[in-house]
């Protein structure tokens, strides 16, 4: 149904004045319908702008002070004589969105020094950034400077500087670095450096079709074959062919995430189904083997099946929704919306301190401390992977985490083909852009999702004298919402949407027009990790709540080095020892099982214990065996059939996973 719907949807979508300004597919490339806005376009409003303020004044804002001998100004990128790899261009990834979205001068001043500094230091053979490799230093990555991985990263930086400013050097410098890929990738293929730029080609090849569609250059699509040719074999991977998705430690969990878009990506040149179906054939096959009811997958760092007190990397969640993200822009299906919200609504919100300033290696579903403990993870920084600091467990994920947020806010907004926008993933937002027959509007979208069920879009035109407009809306109808209602101006836009669909509303619009939408959430059950019962409630899972006691330590003078200043330890007195009984999740006894207390939007920070807006009180059984181990919850059947090791019958609190930090989430099944 939901794939029919869209390839209408495209066919019918002629190109309209304002969609010039936009850029879409080229032939032979596969047709869009929907394409990414200038940064700046779209501005976060309430929680959403509030997250985006703590990045500023957190890491985000500071990486360069609290990690200075790295990502400072010694950096090889920036003409130092530092590190030359990957970790400065990943806070770049991060930090110029979030500079250009909030328009802060202050950051943006701050992303320039590496924008110039990467269009400027450019050879006569095309090559751009620093290519001298330093003897390796404990602490530094200052090898192998010229591997195509890196590079990877600053592509993205720089396709994001001219989607913010325009600057044509950028459109040079590319073409330049894309010759010199051509002219030497036959020699040096992607993993002649290191094995990271074969694994994450899809990142290379999606840089490369973003140029040629700005300037139609025939060689840039010989190149992305010769890319492509080079890259893990994603689409054989993801259809079984090869058995990596079913078996443990068969790849790093990062490259999995950079995989993810490989197929869709290179479909849009092969134009074959094989490709396109590929990514969601992998989910299919992931959900019984490595995956998580976060939208990620058991890896720490390589890949497990999906026990929940393994760990779950950082890089993996921003990864992950950029590659959903680019996946939703490629294609238009509204099943990567659905599993981006889920990742960014219950992942990332836990996995770094409401300040920003510390954030952890790993996160476990189950996670009943975060303190310094040797746990079961196959790739242990000794005992401080799960503890939130500036660089414990492993630095990448200081550099990279700070790309998650800003880009899920400049993908709120699509422009469309025919001249009007969509709202594919919903939070509170304003955006302005060109529409129809190049008519400036601002729609303003008020919101307390993914908390509550109501999303009110108003409409509002720049000009002052412009009172209404021809265009249309697109919105998505989330797959897990069965009785959603569409109203304009408070009557019927639309009978009866379907779950999974998209809604296009094609209209003049008058200033003042208001779309409701609503998108009524149930709470309901899926099971996991050998049989473990999760909740559920619209694109939210929910999670035990404890107590948690957050203490700020300082590393010992022999760690301090390596895994920075200090860091924060959060533990708890409260007993999580619980299970859920088949009989208590029958349909006809969910609602007296599960009672579901909303609070309204107060306008506080909600992803935290304290203002978690959403409370589901459960009936719950105690699992009498059920003990701590190093840390994390011990060994348990998940399942269980035979033999009864329940307690007592107790009511308990869930709240949405993304506000907990120490929580149970994939609770034993009991019959
Ligand atoms: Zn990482």
């Amino acid at each position: 149904m939901k794939k029919a719907l869209i390839i209408i949807v495209s066919a019918a979508l002629a190109v309209s004045a304002s969609a010039q300004e936009y850029i879409f597919n080229r032939h032979p490339l596969m047709p869009t319908s929907f394409t990414e806005l200038p940064i700046g376009a779209i501005k976060a409003e309430g929680w959403l702008h509030d997250q985006l303020v703590k990045q500023k004044d957190g890491m985000t804002g500071h990486l360069d002070e609290l990690y200075s001998e790295v990502v400072g100004a010694d950096n090889a990128w920036i003409g130092g004589e530092g590190d030359t790899w990957e970790r400065g261009p990943y806070w770049l990834d991060g930090l110029l969105p979030l500079a250009y979205i909030l328009g802060d001068e202050e950051l943006i001043a701050k992303s320039r020094v590496w924008t110039e500094s990467m269009l400027t230091m450019v050879y006569d053979d095309g090559y751009f950034g620093n290519r001298i490799s330093r003897k390796y230093i404990e602490g530094f990555q200052r090898g192998k400077a010229e591997d195509w991985w890196p590079k990877m990263v600053a592509l993205k930086i720089l396709k994001q500087y001219y989607m913010a400013t325009g600057d044509q050097r950028v459109i040079d410098v590319m073409t330049g670095y894309f010759k010199y890929q051509l002219a030497n990738l036959p020699q040096k293929p992607l993993d002649h450096w290191t094995f990271w730029g074969e694994w994450r080609g899809g990142d290379n090849l999606d840089m490369v079709y973003w140029l040629y569609n700005i300037t139609g250059e025939e060689f840039l699509l010989e190149l992305g074959d010769l890319i492509h040719s080079q890259t893990t074999p994603w689409t054989a991977m993801f259809w079984g062919e090869t058995n990596e998705l079913r078996t443990q430690n068969s790849m790093h969990t990062v490259n999995l995430a950079h995989g993810f878009k490989e197929p869709i990506i290179w479909w849009q040149r092969s134009h074959d189904p094989k490709d396109l179906n590929a990514p969601e054939n992998a989910l299919k096959i992931i959900r019984h083997t490595f995956g998580l009811p976060t939208g990620l997958w058991a890896g720490d760092e390589q890949v497990h099946f999906g026990d929940p007190t393994r760990g779950s990397e950082l890089c993996t969640a921003v990864e992950m929704m950029y590659s959903l993200e680019e996946m939703l822009q490629a294609t238009g299906d509204l099943q990567w919306a659905d599993h981006l919200e889920r990742v960014a609504f219950n992942a990332l919100p836990t996995q770094a301190t409401d300040a920003y300033d510390g954030r952890q290696y790993y996160q476990q579903t189950n996670q009943i401390a975060c303190s310094r403990e040797w746990r079961n993870f196959v790739t242990q920084h000794e005992d401080n992977d799960n503890v939130f600091g500036v660089l414990n467990g492993y630095p990448c994920c200081s550099c990279n985490m700070h790309q998650g947020w800003p880009k899920f806010t400049q993908n709120l907004w699509y422009a469309s083909k025919d001249g009007g926008l969509a709202a594919f993933i919903y939070a509170p937002s304003t955006v302005t852009a060109k529409v129809g027959e190049g008519t400036e509007v601002s729609l303003k979208q008020e919101t307390f999702y993914p908390f509550d069920e109501t999303v009110k879009v108003t409409v509002d035109f720049t000009g002052k004298k412009v009172k209404d407009a021809y265009f249309p809306l697109y919105f998505r109808i989330p797959e897990w919402c069965s009785n959603a209602r569409v109203l304009v101006n408070g009557e019927e836009g639309c009978s009866s949407p379907m779950a999974g669909e998209t809604v296009r509303l094609s209209r003049r619009w008058a200033k003042g027009d208001v779309v409701t939408l609503e998108f009524p959430m149930e709470v309901s059950i899926s099971h996991w990790y050998d049989g473990a019962t999760v909740v559920e409630r619209g694109p939210l899972i929910y999670s035990l709540k404890m107590d948690e006691k957050w203490e700020k330590h300082e590393f010992e003078a022999s760690y301090e080095g390596k895994y920075g200043p200090y860091y924060y330890t959060c533990v708890s007195d409260t007993p999580w020892n619980y299970g859920f009984r088949l009989q208590d999740m029958t349909p006809e006894k969910m609602s007296e099982n599960f009672k579901v207390e909303i609070r309204p939007d107060e306008g506080t920070y909600p992803w935290n214990l304290e203002n978690a807006p959403v409370s589901i009180k459960a009936k719950a059984v105690i699992i009498k065996p059920w003990k701590e181990y190093n840390g994390s919850t011990g060994q348990i059947a998940y399942y269980r059939e035979d033999g009864d090791d329940t307690g007592e019958e107790v009511w308990i609190e869930l709240i949405p996973y993304g506000c907990t930090t120490l929580r149970v989430t994939e609770f034993p099944t009991r019959l």
